[in-house]
């Protein structure tokens, strides 16, 4: 007896549920076209990151593996919990462009577009997590004098000194993904293939390891004295080449567990680092599994001195120290055209001022280190 009143009740259950679901079918089939639109997949070879900037179901739309581009600039859509960050240098100094696509752990891919915060904007990347009291920073001067704070002698005039302007600019952009601080990260340099016929192998090298102790040093001509909490180190020479698809100027598919500096044709950019990161359990911040930079060694003429420079030419050091700033987890900074932070924006031609961080340089390099 309890048996059939408990398959009397089922039966009437599955005749509600087909009664519910007839509906809803109905309904579906009315509302066909705009039923279709809401799972609008993105259809082209190549992504326009544009259609990523508000999200997309990775599996929905089968996305990881997909290209996404932003002008010369690709990405492949990375696995759930990893995002891969592109920034490249125009190669005619002008704004430089830059692109991350994440994969969040629940499956949707956000590509983000640029790097510059929005002055006065309270956190304008929140997908990667952009450290707000940063980016949150208009363009301003202050006097950095007034922080140093070492004025000893009575007579002393600090507005008399003559620091160099970044050393009054406060800007900086944390992107949100930052090597291990507890270890030191490692670089490779690929100085015997594909370099620019004016460059030697000893020069390159010098020039990679220069960068990055201008890093980890927090070298600057402002007498801010405290060093970010970052130890970069070059590893060795390889052969290997850095982890980018050059003639796409595309970050590659997957990691190659390499660090690698490198020359190499860029088409339409001075420089590209190809930065990837992902969620890590305990951590504020994203975790920097693998960077790599390349330097363009085919429309750029590059100059290791600015002395006698005249022209469209560009001091590697100078490039290549911005290049490790984003290797380590910065974005770039509005300026006023002068490009006066090593992060800023722009690179100016024949100038050699970004070898030495400003003052927003090393408040940012402060955020996670
Ligand atoms: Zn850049």
């Amino acid at each position: 007896m309890p048996n059939r009143i408990s398959r009397t009740k089922a039966v009437g259950l599955s005749i509600g549920t087909a009664l519910v679901m007839s509906t809803a079918w109905s309904l579906v089939s009315v509302a066909g076209p705009a039923n279709a639109a809401a799972v609008d997949c993105p259809t082209e070879e190549q992504i326009p990151a544009e259609d990523l900037q508000s999200g997309e179901n990775a599996a929905a739309c089968d996305l990881i593996g997909r290209v996404v581009l932003l002008n010369d600039l690709s990405v492949y859509v990375p696995d759930p919990g990893e995002g891969i960050t592109a920034q490249a240098e125009s190669a005619t100094g002008e704004d430089a462009t830059s692109l991350t696509v994440e994969t969040s752990l629940d499956g949707t891919v956000t590509a983000v577009i640029g790097d510059v915060p929005d002055p006065g904007s309270q956190n304008p990347d929140p997908a990667v997590g952009t450290d707000s009291s940063g980016a949150s920073e208009a363009f301003e001067e202050t006097d950095a004098v007034t922080e140093v704070g070492e004025v000893v002698d009575p007579d002393f005039d600090p507005l008399a000194v003559t620091l160099p302007r970044a050393c009054r600019m406060s800007e900086y952009n944390f992107l949100g993904h930052m090597w291990d601080a507890n270890e030191t990260a490692k670089f490779l340099v690929n100085n015997t293939e594909a370099r620019p016929s004016n460059i030697t192998a000893a020069k390159f090298l010098a020039v990679a390891k220069a960068a990055a102790s201008h890093i980890s040093g927090g070298h600057n001509d402002c007498d801010i004295a405290s060093n970010p909490a970052i130890n970069i180190a070059f590893s060795a020479l390889t052969t290997y080449n850095s982890n980018i698809n050059g003639a796409e100027n595309r970050c590659a598919a997957d990691g190659d567990g390499r660090n690698t500096v490198d020359f190499g044709n860029l088409t339409s950019f001075l420089a590209l680092t190809c930065t990837r990161h992902k969620n890590q359990p305990g951590w504020t911040y994203r975790k920097i599994t693998e960077s790599d930079i390349r330097m363009d060694n085919t429309s750029v003429s590059w100059v290791t001195t600015t002395s006698g420079c005249t022209g469209n030419k560009y001091d590697m050091e100078a490039v290549a120290t911005h290049e490790f700033g984003h290797w380590v987890g910065m974005g770039h900074v509005a300026d006023d055209g002068d490009s006066d932070l090593t992060m800023s924006v722009h690179t100016a031609s024949c100038n050699a001022s970004a070898r030495t961080l400003g003052k927003g340089d090393l408040k940012g390099l402060k955020v996670p280190y």
